[in-house]
């Protein structure tokens, strides 16, 4: 078995590298995808048929949880009962949103197994609370504040989080800035390299959301750089739409553009023969 989900693969998927010919050329994954235990219309198995029809060999079953949420060994269940009868690899994960400044997070005491957290910024952070993105915009046209420092808590409490919780994905990174009116090129790089710089320290990933269309390769790069694994995703809520990318491909390959030296030297995640 390969090791995927590295920006490394996509590379050499798209573009071709000695490695290349080591691997089958479906090697494909969608990393985010919601099946009926939360608000997807799919159930695992649909999504898992779904899945296979579109060649994927890796799928991330993440579903949205609240501190409250108790189906979670369940979940976990149907998932290792799922892997019994599919030779695609499952990751049973969760999706989170940021409660706070501090990157508290709103989850269940006991993950039960649970191999990922995604931490998300549904919410920005506001004094010992979060609010929604509209808020933010009216605070913004009052005057009250600005999008610019909404996004630097929200970022703050990102890394904060995944000091918290090392090993995370950081879940379609960015789209709140979009919510509150800011393009994605005007958050300053130097937020975003301490952001990856913890991403890196905590072996925490990054995903690249084909549904919210973001980060792009501006964002991407400083994680790309510190070796930050990326992960594929569509953040699908109908098994229709697994595994279909448009915008992903293009960042991969705006990203190598970018990119000196060679992206897929730098990754310590290089997929190689386990
Ligand atoms: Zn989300
Ligand atoms: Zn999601």
């Amino acid at each position: 078995m390969y090791r995927c989900g590295t920006l490394v693969h996509a590379f050499e998927r798209r573009f071709g590298s000695a490695r290349t010919l080591q691997c089958s050329s479906g090697m494909y994954e969608d990393m985010h995808v919601h099946s009926t235990f939360s608000d997807g219309k799919g159930s695992l198995e649909e999504n898992i048929e779904a899945a296979k029809a579109q060649g994927l060999i890796r799928l991330g079953c993440v579903d949205h949880v609240r501190r409250d949420t108790d189906w979670l060994p369940s979940f976990v269940a149907a998932i290792e009962e799922a892997q019994r009868g599919t030779e695609i690899e499952l990751v049973s994960a969760v999706e989170t949103k940021i409660l706070n400044a501090n990157g508290d997070l709103d989850l269940p005491v006991d993950l039960g197994g649970i191999q990922r957290i995604y931490i998300a910024d549904h919410q920005i952070p506001l004094g010992n609370d979060c609010v929604p993105p509209s808020m933010i915009r009216r605070m913004v046209m009052e005057g009250r504040e600005t999008a610019l420092r909404a996004v630097h808590r929200t970022l703050i409490a990102t890394g904060r989080a995944l000091e918290a919780h090392p090993g995370s994905v950081i879940a379609h990174f960015l789209s709140i800035a979009n919510k509150i009116r800011i393009a994605e090129e005007d958050v300053p790089l130097e937020w975003i390299e301490d952001l990856a710089e913890i991403t890196a320290q905590t072996g925490s990933a990054i995903e690249l959301s084909e549904r919210w269309r973001c980060p792009g390769a501006r964002t991407l790069k400083p994680f790309v750089a510190r070796g930050v694994q990326v992960f594929w995703s569509t953040d699908s809520h109908r098994p229709d739409r697994i595994g279909k990318y448009e915008f992903v491909p293009e960042v991969i390959s705006e990203l190598r553009s970018m990119s000196t030296p060679p992206l897929h030297s730098s990754p310590p995640s290089i997929p190689s023969p386990a």
